[in-house]
């Protein structure tokens, strides 16, 4: 291989660090215009109970179509928006969003609890309760039928002050879950000691336990642990009946992933709905015949 030297050649083989922020600050400058705009939409998925095969929940995702660049993975733009300071509004945004979308099931009678996202630095900002019980108010929602998924972070400066809100939150209805157990910084003791109703296990937990003796012994454990702490399960990333059936068989209330459905759009979603009633209208006709 011969030797390179010289400016051009450099400037080939290393990436130009002043092109990679540039696309980086035209990213943020559309992001914000994107959120102002309302240009983020929402996608729904289900959560499934173990017990009977129904959905009862929904999650609300935050998606983004960016015109030029395509799709763009929250991994990606909700960790921008943490770092410019605009998860917030995009926070905000789907929560508004979701409790008009959602809410209209549920006044049409529906009995879904609908889960929005945050981050558990959100939470020590001073407005995030009267921020919370107003959007709330304002789309005459029910707070029962809301939940929030709090995703822990390293941030987390004041877990005190983090779980006095919870509690306040919880007292007016709202369930609190916390979100990606097993998975980066969570830990045992801020499960044990912060007052969720829920938690949800982590897919880097979950996904492949039922081929995966080590895994099954953690996942056991975990779900035991939780419901020995009073808190409803959720395994997240079930993408096979095997690790569906390993889950619900070691007491995991409840169950998310794909083999269910991706998240998807809100008309998506509702026709998931329909065919639950139906199977369920079905169960129920049989028993009323032997009664
Ligand atoms: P999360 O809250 O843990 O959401 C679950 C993620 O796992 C979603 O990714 C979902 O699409 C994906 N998922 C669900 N089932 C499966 C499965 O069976 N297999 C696989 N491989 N993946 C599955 P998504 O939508 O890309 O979101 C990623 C993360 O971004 C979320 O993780 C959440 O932490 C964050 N996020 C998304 N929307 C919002 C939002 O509106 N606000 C905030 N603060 N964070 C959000
Ligand atoms: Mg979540
Ligand atoms: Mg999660
Ligand atoms: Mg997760």
């Amino acid at each position: 291989v011969a030797k390179s030297s010289g400016r051009n050649t450099h400037a080939f083989f290393t990436p130009d660090l002043a092109e990679v922020a540039r696309a980086r600050h035209a990213l943020e400058t559309d992001l914000a215009l994107a959120i102002r705009n309302e240009e983020l939409i929402v996608h729904y998925q289900p959560k499934v109970s173990c017990l009977d095969g129904r959905i009862v929940g929904v999650e609300a995702l935050a998606r983004w179509h960016h015109p030029k660049e395509g799709n763009i993975p929250p991994q990606r733009f909700i960790k921008i928006a943490e770092e410019i300071g605009l998860i917030m509004e995009i926070d905000r945004f789907v929560l508004r969003r979701a409790l008009a979308e959602i809410g209209g099931l549920i006044r049409a009678g529906s009995n879904l609890v609908l889960a929005v996202n945050v981050a558990a630095t959100e939470i020590e900002d001073p407005l995030f309760i009267k921020d919370i019980v107003t959007t709330v108010r304002k789309a005459d929602f029910p707070p029962s039928h809301l939940e929030i998924e709090v995703t822990e972070s390293v941030a987390m400066r004041n877990p005190d002050v983090v779980r006095e809100r919870i509690s306040l939150l919880r007292q007016l209805g709202i369930r609190f879950a916390m979100d990606d157990f097993g998975a980066g910084y969570s830990n045992l003791s801020t499960m044990a000691r912060l007052p969720f109703d829920a938690v949800k296990l982590d897919r880097t937990l979950v996904a492949g336990v039922a081929e995966d003796r080590e895994k099954q012994t953690i996942l056991r454990l975990a779900l035991g642990l939780a419901d020995e702490l009073g808190f409803e399960t959720v395994v997240e990333g079930i993408e096979t009946a095997e690790d569906l059936r390993f889950a619900a068989e070691n007491g995991a209330t409840m169950a998310q992933g794909y083999i269910f459905s991706p998240p998807v759009s809100l008309e998506e979603f509702t026709v998931l709905l329909q065919p639950t009633l139906l199977a369920s209208a079905v169960e129920v006709a049989p028993r009323r015949h032997g009664a």
